[in-house]
């Protein structure tokens, strides 16, 4: 049995980019619903803001020593920020959402519940309500079912940054090497005991989303990129499907040449060619087998991760 002396620490980390307008609203909220829990720090995230982000993240840490902040150099983007949250938090579990109030601070006791039920990663889905901005829920789905279609450890669509993580998750996260992480596809890859909670986003009523076309586009190719290697695998399919269709015209081109209706040279242009994309192909998927082994190996994710072992239980 672990002996606790301490009462367990909560920390609830927000990425912040241009978001002065919601911070005061934000601390205020997840302070009234974590307080009653415990022991609380809330870290804020500044990710090169050009707002007054800063200014007021030290006036709220100045009204409430709970509250921390931290100011990246520049812009590194939201998944970058929240690492730096995750490495700057001490607690026991660690709580992630987002700045703008989308993800509502009163669902965390009911993510801190199932982490006390045994959970070690509690995950949110988010249940789209129907007003949401049509183009980003479509351009979701179709990402979502992209990424599935590829990747073996797949993601719940619908998934949000606003999560629970346990103390030996966020240990784990921050062991690997990697420097683009990508979350949401990351999470499922960890294991550990998940527990899944749905909610609804709010809408965001201060500030505009950041996240633009372009860098939705970023965040899917890196998304996809970082957990699955079927886009360099495409190539041996093509290969394979061309060398059918090669096969065909092969066949047609000798049998017209046997005809004798064939102008010369035909024939052979054609199987020639043919032949050659098949196999340009398919040494192309060959090559794709070998690069996405030293991707895998370059992202250094160890081969697995143990939860729990019997020396460890003794102590
Ligand atoms: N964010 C960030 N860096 C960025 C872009 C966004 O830290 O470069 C933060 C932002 O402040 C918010 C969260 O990430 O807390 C989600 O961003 P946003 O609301 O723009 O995304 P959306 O909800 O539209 O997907
Ligand atoms: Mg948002």
């Amino acid at each position: 049995m672990k002996i606790t002396t301490m009462a367990p620490l909560l920390s609830v980390v927000a990425p912040c980019f241009n978001e002065a307008a919601n911070l005061r609203e934000l601390v205020q909220r997840i302070s009234a619903v974590v307080a009653p829990l415990g022991n609380y720090e809330i870290v804020l995230v500044d990710d090169g803001s050009r707002d007054d982000s800063v200014a007021v993240m030290r006036d709220l840490a100045a009204q409430n020593p709970c509250v921390r902040w931290l100011a990246l150099s520049r812009n590194f983007g939201h998944q970058r920020a929240l690492r730096a949250g995750l490495d700057s938090a001490r607690g026991d579990a660690v709580i992630s959402l987002d700045a703008d109030l989308q993800h509502p601070p009163e669902l965390i006791p009911t993510l801190v519940e199932a982490w006390r039920g045994g959970a070690e990663v509690v995950t949110t889905v988010r249940q789209d309500p129907p007003e949401s901005d049509p183009f980003k829920r479509w351009t979701g789905r179709l990402f979502y079912r992209l990424l599935n279609a590829m990747s073996d450890t797949p993601i719940e669509p619908g998934s949000a940054d606003f999560r629970l993580l346990d103390r030996r998750v966020v240990d784990a996260i921050r062991a690997l090497p990697e420097t683009d992480l990508f979350f949401r596809g990351l999470v499922p890859w960890l294991g550990f005991r998940v527990a899944s909670v749905k909610f609804n986003p709010d809408a965001r009523t201060r500030g505009q989303s950041a996240y633009t076309l372009r860098r939705m586009v970023s965040l899917a190719a890196s998304g996809i990129t970082s957990s699955s290697i079927t886009p360099l695998r495409l190539s041996i399919l093509l290969a394979v499907g061309l060398a059918c269709v090669a096969l065909l015209f092969v066949v047609y081109a000798l049998l017209r040449w046997a005809a004798g209706d064939a102008v010369p040279g035909w024939t052979s242009i054609l199987v020639v060619v043919a032949l050659l994309g098949a196999m340009q192909l398919f040494v192309l998927g060959v090559i794709g087998e070998y690069l996405g082994r030293v991707l895998r190996q370059t992202q250094g994710r160890p081969p697995y991760l143990v939860r729990t072992a019997s020396d460890e239980e003794a102590r």
